[in-house]
């Protein structure tokens, strides 16, 4: 919280004292680039602190297949720009579970957006829905940079990041995959992972 903090008040002096407008305009880019990753580290504490305390979960019939789609259909435009291929693969019987919709949503959504961010230009990620028994599987796949053995015992530890990812152009808070395993927890349900730096990772709730 403090450093997007400190990068504003200092691009606000900046801006107060220098004249040359190319200038004052980088520093405007800078102080709303660093308001955005303030609002986004806000809002994804303020989503864990709720999780942890108080869940509230409207628990009801979910078709794990509908958000698969409606999570493609928001985010599949950004794919397109990144030139990343989206494969979807649902299960051919509706994988219905009980659980709370829009926390379902916003577990698929961390997921996704992780192959997305970690994925390079012309890569695949696959999402597949799966019945097992009496259980869902639901399987995000990625052709991306993938994690190293020391990172993924810590990956879903709050605020960890690995190096690979902060040597990105990705900023992020290091809560998203908290959150899901939170979600996924607080369902009754497990999340794991599979990675190969340079070849991918599948993530699998
Ligand atoms: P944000 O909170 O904004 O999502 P983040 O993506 O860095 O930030 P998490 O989603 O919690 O945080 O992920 C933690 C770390 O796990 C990432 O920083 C990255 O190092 C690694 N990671 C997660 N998903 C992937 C993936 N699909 N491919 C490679 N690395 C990943
Ligand atoms: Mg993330």
């Amino acid at each position: 919280l403090k450093t997007p903090l400190a990068v504003i008040n200092t691009s606000v002096e900046l801006m107060e004292r220098i004249k040359d407008p190319e200038r004052q305009k980088e520093k405007m880019t800078a102080i709303k680039e660093q308001t955005a990753r303030l609002d986004k580290y806000i809002y994804d504490m303020l989503t864990i602190s709720r999780l942890d305390h108080a869940p509230d979960l409207l628990l009801r019939t979910v078709d794990v297949n509908r958000i698969m789609s409606d999570v493609h259909e928001r985010l599949h435009s950004t794919a397109e720009k990144k030139e990343v291929n989206i494969i979807l693969e649902p299960a051919s019987e509706p994988p219905n579970v009980l659980a709370d919709e829009s926390e379902m949503d916003r577990m698929m959504v961390n997921l996704v957006e992780n192959a997305l961010n970690y994925t390079p230009t012309g890569g695949t990620i696959w999402i597949r829905t799966s019945i097992i028994q009496e259980n869902v599987q639901l399987e995000v796949k990625d052709t991306g940079i993938g994690i190293g053995e020391k990172d993924l015992a810590r990956i879903f530890d709050r605020f960890y990041r690995a190096d690979t990812a902060r040597s990105t152009k990705i900023s992020g808070t290091g809560l998203g995959l908290a959150i899901v395993k939170r979600i996924v927890e607080m369902h009754g349900g497990s999340i794991s992972v599979e990675s190969e730096p340079g070849v991918g990772t599948t993530f699998r709730v």
